[in-house]
Order: C-alpha cells, then sequence, then structure tokens
C-alpha cells in the first residue's frame, strides 16, 4: 500500500513513527498509510521554512505572483487528477470535487494580484519635507491546520496567500483526505516554488501542537470544529501568534410564505444534501414561516429526495456519495436515531440504505424531519450530514430570533420576493455570510469568508482582502532630509502640523 510522507525542503520525507489509514468512504477499503509527524518532524519543516523566509521575503511581488499565475495552469491542467484524489479520499461526487477545486483555483488567481494588493499608502508633506508611508510586510513562518471537508480548496484559502505576500508555510492537512493538498504542493513546487517556502507536514494533534507553541512561527491560520478551533485560538494567542480559527456551522433557510417554493426546494436539495451534508455552508435547517410553506416545501422535497441517487462519487449518475468515515458514518446515523427519540417528526429515513456493489461503503441516504424544536440535539449541534430539519415559526421575527439566539453564526439565508423583508434580514441577522434566495453564500475569492459568533475566533476573516490583512503586518514610515548646511534647533514640543 502507498505511503504518504510530508513534503519538506522541496522533497518528500519519512519522519514520525506513527501511521494512519486513509481510507476509500465508498468501498470502505484502506487505500493509503499516512505518516503522522512527530515533533522533530515538523521542527525540521519549520526550520526549512525560516531558512527559505529571507530570500523569498526579498523576491519582487510581481516574481512571487508570476509562480500564482503558473500554478494556476498547472491546476487547471491537472484539473481531473487533484479530483480524482479528492473523490477517491473523501467521497463527494467528482462534479463537486470540481467545484471545490474551481474555488481553490480563484484564489490562486487572487494571490496572483499580490503587487497590486500589497502597494501600500503614501502621503507626501505630512510637514516640511517630510513624507510618510504605510506599507505591508510579511510576517515570517506562518501555518495552516485544515480540515476534511474541502481537502484542496481550503488549503487553497490559505498558503497562496500567505506565500505571495512573502511568507513561508506549513500546511497541516486532513489526515483523513491528504492526497490533493499533497499533490497541489508539488504542482506548486513545478510552478517554481522555491523549496522551504511551502512544507506540508501530516499528521494529527501531535504535529499541530509543535506549529502552536514554536516560537518561528508567527501566525496560524485554522478551519475545522468549534471546539478545536477555540483550543487552537486561544493557545496560540497565548503564546503570542497571529491566529485566525474558523469554526463550526448550523446554517438557517428562513423560507417565506411569498418565496418561489419550486425553486426553494430545489436550492435546498443541493445546499442540504450536496457533499452528503458536509459542509460548513451547508444548510441543515429550513425555518419555515406558517405551517402552510412548511406543508409545501416537505411536499417538494419529498418528490425531490425519491428521485435522488446515492453511489461512489466516481459514477456520473450519483448526486450523494458517502460520508467520509465509518466512525463519522456512525455519529450521522445516531443523530438521526436521537431525533427520533427526542419527538421530531421523520418523514424521510436514510438509514439502512444499500449501494449495490460498494455495500462497506459509509453511506447514509438523505434525512428529512419535520417538527424539529430549538431545544433538540438536532437542532443544536452540527450533524455535517444529509439529514435535514424543518422548524416552523409564525413569523420573520420569530426565525430571526431563533437564528440569533443559536450558538453559530457562519452563513444564513432567506427566500423571498418581498424586497423589504430581505433587506430587514441582511440588515439584521447576526449571521457572517447571509443570501437572499442564495442558499450557499460562499463569498467569491475577491471577498473574504467568516462567520459570527462561535464559528470564527479572531478578527480578520480567511482569503480575499482579509487574507492579505491577515498575512501583513503593517509598518508606517516617516521620512524626512533636511537641506544640507541648514542648522536646525532642538525642538521639545511634541511635532505637529500646528
Ligand atoms: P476537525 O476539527 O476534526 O479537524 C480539523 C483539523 O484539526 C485537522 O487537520 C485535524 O487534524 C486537526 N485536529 C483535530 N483534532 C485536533 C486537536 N485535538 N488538536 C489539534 N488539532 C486537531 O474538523 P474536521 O472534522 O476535519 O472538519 C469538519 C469541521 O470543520 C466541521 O465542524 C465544519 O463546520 C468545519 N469547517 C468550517 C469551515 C469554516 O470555514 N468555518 C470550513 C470547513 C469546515
Amino acid at each position: 500500500m502507498q505511503t504518504i510522507p510530508h513534503l519538506i525542503q522541496g522533497v518528500a520525507h519519512h519522519g514520525g513513527t506513527r501511521t494512519q489509514a486513509v481510507y476509500n468512504p465508498a468501498t470502505g477499503a484502506a487505500i493509503r498509510t499516512l505518516q503522522l509527524a512527530d515533533a522533530k518532524t515538523v521542527e525540521l519543516a519549520i526550520a526549512s521554512a525560516q531558512a527559505a523566509y529571507p530570500a523569498w521575503r526579498a523576491t519582487p511581488p510581481l516574481k512571487r505572483a508570476r509562480v500564482m499565475s503558473k500554478l494556476k495552469e498547472l491546476l487547471e491542467q491537472n484539473a481531473d487528477k487533484i479530483c480524482a484524489l479528492i473523490t477517491e479520499e473523501h467521497g463527494k461526487v467528482l462534479a463537486d470535487a470540481m467545484g471545490e477545486l474551481q474555488r481553490g483555483i480563484e484564489n490562486v488567481e487572487y494571490a496572483s494580484y499580490a503587487p497590486e494588493l500589497l502597494k501600500g499608502e503614501h502621503s507626501k508633506n505630512v510637514g516640511p519635507g517630510i513624507d510618510a508611508w504605510s506599507e505591508f510586510q510579511p510576517l515570517g513562518v506562518t501555518a495552516g491546520i485544515t480540515p476534511f471537508n474541502f481537502p484542496a480548496m481550503v488549503p487553497l484559502w490559505m498558503w497562496p496567500m500567505a506565500v505571495v505576500c512573502g511568507n513561508t508555510f506549513i500546511l497541516k492537512p486532513s489526515e483523513r483526505d491528504p492526497s490533493s493538498a499533497m499533490m497541489i504542493a508539488e504542482l506548486a513546487l513545478q510552478a517554481g516554488l522555491p523549496p522551504g517556502v511551502l512544507n506540508v507536514v501530516n499528521g494529527d494533534k501531535e504535529a499541530v501542537d509543535v506549529l502552536l507553541s514554536d516560537a518561528r512561527v508567527q501566525a496560524v491560520s485554522f478551519v475545522g470544529s468549534t471546539p478545536i478551533a477555540q483550543a487552537i485560538y486561544g493557545t496560540g494567542c497565548a503564546n503570542g501568534k497571529r491566529v485566525q480559527a474558523l469554526g463550526g456551522a448550523k446554517n438557517h433557510a428562513i423560507v417565506m410564505p411569498d418565496a418561489d417554493i419550486a425553486n426553494a426546494v430545489s436550492a435546498m436539495m443541493g445546499a442540504a444534501y450536496g457533499s452528503c451534508g458536509e459542509r460548513c455552508m451547508a444548510v441543515p435547517l429550513i425555518v419555515a414561516v406558517g405551517d402552510d410553506t412548511a406543508d409545501k416545501m416537505i411536499e417538494g422535497l419529498k418528490a425531490e429526495i425519491a428521485r435522488m441517487r446515492i453511489g461512489p462519487g466516481t459514477d456520473p449518475q450519483s448526486d450523494m456519495g458517502p460520508l467520509v468515515t465509518r466512525a463519522h458514518f456512525e455519529k450521522v446515523k445516531g443523530y438521526v436515531d436521537t431525533g427520533v427519540a427526542e419527538g421530531a417528526k421523520l418523514v424521510v429515513d436514510g438509514r439502512g440504505i444499500k449501494v449495490s456493489g460498494h455495500e462497506d461503503g459509509f453511506f447514509l441516504g438523505p434525512c428529512l424531519f419535520d417538527h424539529v424544536k430549538p431545544h433538540m440535539t438536532i437542532y443544536l449541534e452540527e450533524i455535517f450530514g444529509p439529514v435535514l430539519g424543518i422548524v416552523r415559526v409564525a413569523s420573520l421575527q420569530e426565525g430571526m430570533d431563533l437564528i440569533d439566539a443559536h450558538e453559530y453564526g457562519n452563513g444564513t439565508c432567506i427566500f423571498t420576493r418581498d424586497g423589504e423583508a430581505a433587506r430587514y434580514f441582511t440588515d439584521n441577522i447576526q449571521v457572517g455570510m447571509v443570501g437572499v434566495n442564495v442558499p450557499l453564500p460562499v463569498p467569491v475569492a475577491y471577498h473574504s469568508f467568516g462567520g459570527w459568533k462561535r464559528s470564527l475566533f479572531g478578527d480578520l476573516h480567511a482569503y480575499g482582502p482579509d487574507g492579505v490583512r491577515f498575512y501583513t503586518r503593517r509598518k508606517a514610515i516617516t521620512q524626512r532630509w533636511p537641506s544640507a548646511g541648514v542648522r536646525e534647533g532642538a525642538v521639545f514640543s511634541f511635532p505637529s502640523s500646528r
């Protein structure tokens, strides 16, 4: 079986005595062995990044940006191979993997605008013969820790912008599906990224703990579940690092009585069941305003679910693949059991589904609950599976109060034809990313991505303009060249323009 090593100083590096199997979730079979980095291996990666930093920092931004332009080309040329790896290890259908990769490529494209993004600000004559400017300088060695659910895209949210700003980077991908991130790192070398500028260490908590404690690492980006995000933010900050830690979600979609119900149903099918619900912007809750709206949504969803095709992600006929691991499958199935036990009405039961020829795969069919109540576990907790619940409310305000009271604030959306209601919603809802008739309002690469409340720890969102800010620090420089031969006396008052 193929062993996946680390990538340090531009070459494969074998380090760490512990290993872990990587599975194909569609077959349930172990397909690769992953080396789990020990402290020594991570320290070697940090040393490599530290050594590469001075020359890379001094490389003109335009030259750094050209590496990103070349990488974009290579990613496009190798898209089929990268997506095959994503589907093989994650399980999502190939078309969805292609969408993920395309969004990642757009982040690489945005990073290639670095010379423009890093220009800084200049003011002439802020005082007699005095000019001032502020510039954005890199931080040094930076690191990123990423989740399983977007194995190619989320790393591409981070390191292209970090390196194009002049930093060096250490990526710790998810141990569940690391191969696409590894392949992309190798393509970056082919694109001309010097060895050591990007290093990849595979591993788990042991590797992450070193990245959080080593004084050479200046900043850490994290994307994953909320408890880990909170812990990473706390430890990283306590160790003096700049940290952004994006966490979990429980996104609600409000459906108003005046909404185009047929289109809302279609949109919700993809939002709830796309990628088997394993998206932080998935919408696992519909808040239906009025019983009539709820009844119509259920009728439409039941009909659409009956047409859904569940199967391996490699089959172009499949709409939805398996869950990522057996443990996650058991956890999601357990949530469905709990929903039933707590009194929600299970309208469509996806438990027990069998996919012919893939009997050992981690497949769970789409599940639909009606009469979900705000005290229930399936309302409160992130399930991260193909489980959609409907909550019935009497008014828009009641629905908004529910969303605002929830611990997460990643994404939300409203389906309506009423501009006034939509405007009130977008203006007031306590959520970071909001859609109007757009169920997955994932910002494009030139905006930034981030939730509110316990969906993000830190001040700056991921990628886009906030990405530039996160991976740079501002320096303000004031400069004066006094005329030669002019004698200047001492001044004891605070310098000002009075
Ligand atoms: P996870 O928190 O289990 O793992 C994320 C990363 O943290 C992995 O690289 C993992 O190796 C590492 N990790 C796990 N336990 C750790 C520990 N105790 N100490 C240090 N590092 C540890 O998340 P996951 O299951 O891979 O991903 C799914 C979660 O990610 C969901 O909660 C989802 O909502 C969230 N997510 C959020 C966003 C966002 O932008 N807000 C995007 C994608 C996924």
